[in-house]
């Protein structure tokens, strides 16, 4: 049972070397070509023809979801530990969550188990999966069945700090739309209803309640609609929210009176108010016997995750519907020795220096590492088993 891991991990660490230029060349070439969610046709084929050219099965459009893809080293048992690689861009900024670097470090790690599956006793499936800043990729491929038979899920998220359990919260979006009536802002401004008074009046009584919401919740949002011209009284306005909160019950409470504010703007002008929920990401779950396997890895690699920074929130994923379901981590790697927020013009910067993609490799092989541990350790595999809760409600 006390097999020596030491020459497989050697061996996965080796491959991962072998490919650095290719892995680096990938991460750069998806940072140049930023694509949004459900649309990252070039880095999806980069990768999947990367993993072929290879000599690896890779499955394209799975899940119906044409920018995913699967690989999958399949052994004639044992279980399955699935590594997930992000692509996605935001508009704008492109690369500012560094999903660039998930890709090549995801499928560096696929590439260094694979070398040495031959001697694990379980798969490993590299899930390329898109659409993580908007449109919950995840949540759809999981409901295709991508995730199917997978025991453990890991991945890594480039940041300015390494945390081995960030706090990373549930959160629901919100549509809101009002609708008035039309009218000549100068000649007849009595015949309308200002729909996009009836918006702002919601807007701010939702920032009044921001004052009031416990700190690790947010409220934000942008307005998509605001009429189409100044001398018309606007007949319909809209706006794009997200709701979020660690405490599920905390996050329902919030939903409620986040919608009042708006309903209460609907009465106030007489507008009508169509709203619809639209997706949901869970929190995460960080998997503690999965999580300390992959400290111990990084740390032979020469990187000391730290605790999750208190009172800091560190946004939300669509992993964290997976860390419910299945045991899961989700560390972070940091990219740069400054602090740098997310979403920024500075984190996209920093996702394509020489020290972004040192950390893409570290992490390629401290995920390849723990893999390879969840596979070739019946009774690591067996104690994350034991530690996953699935939420009582959501
Ligand atoms: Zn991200
Ligand atoms: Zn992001």
């Amino acid at each position: 049972m006390n097999i020596d891991l030491q020459p497989l991990k050697q061996r996965a660490a080796a491959r991962i070397d072998e490919c650095a230029a290719a892995l680096d060349g990938l991460a750069l070439a998806i940072h140049d070509r930023p694509e949004l969610a459900y649309e990252e046709r070039f880095a999806s084929a980069a990768l999947a023809d990367y993993l072929s050219g290879q000599g690896l099965p890779v499955a394209r459009g799975v899940g119906g979801v044409e920018t995913a893809f699967v690989s999958e080293t399949k052994a004639r048992g044992g279980p399955t530990v699935a590594i997930c690689s992000e692509y996605d861009a935001l508009p704008g900024i492109g690369h500012g969550c560094g999903h660039n670097l998930i890709a090549a470090g995801g499928m560096g790690a696929y590439l260094g188990v694979a070398a040495v599956a031959a001697g694990l006793n379980g798969s490993v499936r590299l899930i390329g999966t898109p659409a993580e800043e908007a449109g919950a990729g995840k949540v759809k491929l999981r409901a295709a069945g991508v995730f199917d038979g997978v025991d453990a899920a890991m991945m890594f998220h480039p940041a300015d700090a390494d945390v081995l359990d960030p706090l990373m919260v549930a959160l629901r979006v919100l549509h809101v739309e009002f609708r008035g009536k039309a009218a000549h802002a100068a000649a007849s401004p009595h015949a309308g209803v200002n729909a996009l008074d009836a918006l702002l009046l919601g807007w701010s009584a939702m920032s009044a309640l921001r004052q009031l919401v416990r700190s690790d919740s947010r409220i934000h949002g942008i307005i998509t609609e605001g009429g189409q011209a100044a001398n018309v009284i606007p007949e319909r306005a809209a706006a794009r929210l997200v709701v979020r909160a660690a405490d599920p019950s905390y996050l329902g409470d919030l939903r409620r009176r986040v919608l009042a504010c708006f309903e209460g703007a609907a009465t106030a002008t007489g507008c009508e108010l169509r709203h619809e929920w639209g997706e949901g990401m869970d929190l995460v779950m960080t998997n503690q016997p999965m999580a300390a396997a992959f400290a111990e890895n990084a740390r032979t690699l020469g990187r000391e995750l730290g605790p999750r920074r208190a009172g800091e929130t560190s946004g939300s994923t669509d992993m964290g519907n997976i860390s419910s379901v299945i045991p899961s981590i989700h560390p972070f790697l940091s990219v740069s020795a400054e602090r740098v927020p997310w979403h920024s013009r500075e984190f996209a910067a920093a996702a394509r220096t020489p020290r972004a993609l040192e950390t893409m490799r570290v992490a390629a092989k401290a995920l390849a590492f723990t893999a390879i541990d969840m596979l070739a350790r019946p009774e690591l595999m067996k104690r994350a088993k034991a530690a996953f809760t699935p939420p009582r409600s959501k």
